[in-house]
């Protein structure tokens, strides 16, 4: 029996990318991505060359997971890597691992950590991390409300990841539910334009209405 390796990649700057995570992907019989073209790019900057590329994203394209467990079967090691970060947090990489250990119970699977915006951005924001929940993306209509609620009566830090195009209607919504809370957001970490900023809801709204050019880019919000 083969591995399946779930190697962690940069969230932004292609520097964090460990040395073990470039020996695996060069080593690897097949890499899966969510996105060729990204994965390309990391491959390229580290002359890994001549690996087999496959897509992977159950809920919508690429090789089905039936066609990597056949693979891990015939022992073709595979690399599983997503478009940024640790496969598995708020993307299709855990899917995978969850078939491949109900089929396959005694397939090798490891660990080859990396980069991920979670602990990039509770590292650098200066809240109480020993204890955290962490909420992936919120839904966008049902059990929202309640959600926003839930972490305004939050003894824990919260942290969960948005979109640009959501990031204004999320800080109202804490406005309307979590006045109180100290809001950090971290945006497009350990790229160019990497910034954080912390205030009340009702500060950060101001800030990102006074500079639209900000409401851009990859951001993670905690709440304390
Ligand atoms: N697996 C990834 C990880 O380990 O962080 C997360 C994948 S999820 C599909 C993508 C979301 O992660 C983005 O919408 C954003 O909220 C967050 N994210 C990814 N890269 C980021 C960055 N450089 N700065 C801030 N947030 C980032």
């Amino acid at each position: 029996m083969a591995t399946l390796y779930i190697v962690g990649t940069p969230i932004g700057n292609l520097e964090d990318v460990t040395l073990r995570a470039l020996r695996i992907l060069k080593e690897a019989d097949v890499i899966l991505c969510e996105d060729k073209r990204v994965t390309k790019r990391l491959l390229d900057k580290y002359e890994i060359a001549g690996r087999e590329l496959a897509t992977y994203n159950e809920q919508q394209s690429g090789v089905a997971s039936g066609k990597i467990i056949g693979w891990l079967e015939e022992g073709k090691n595979v690399a599983l890597v997503t478009d940024a970060g640790t496969p598995g947090i708020s993307d299709p990489g855990s899917m995978l691992v969850q078939k491949v250990r109900e089929v396959l119970p005694d397939a090798k699977i490891e660990s080859v950590p990396g980069p991920s915006a979670l602990t990039g951005a509770l590292s650098i924001a200066g809240v109480p991390v020993h204890d955290f929940v962490f909420l992936g993306f919120l839904p966008h209509k049902k059990g929202r409300e309640t959600l926003f609620k839930e972490i305004a009566m939050s003894e824990r830090t919260v942290v969960f990841y948005e979109s640009p195009h959501r990031i204004l209607k999320t800080l109202e919504s804490l406005e309307k539910f979590a006045p109180a809370k100290n809001i950090t957001i971290a945006r497009e970490l350990t790229k160019i334009h990497e910034e954080v900023k912390s205030g009340s809801a009702e500060e950060l709204l101001k800030f990102f209405k006074e500079n639209p050019d900000k409401v851009r880019g990859e951001f993670v919000v905690i709440v304390f």
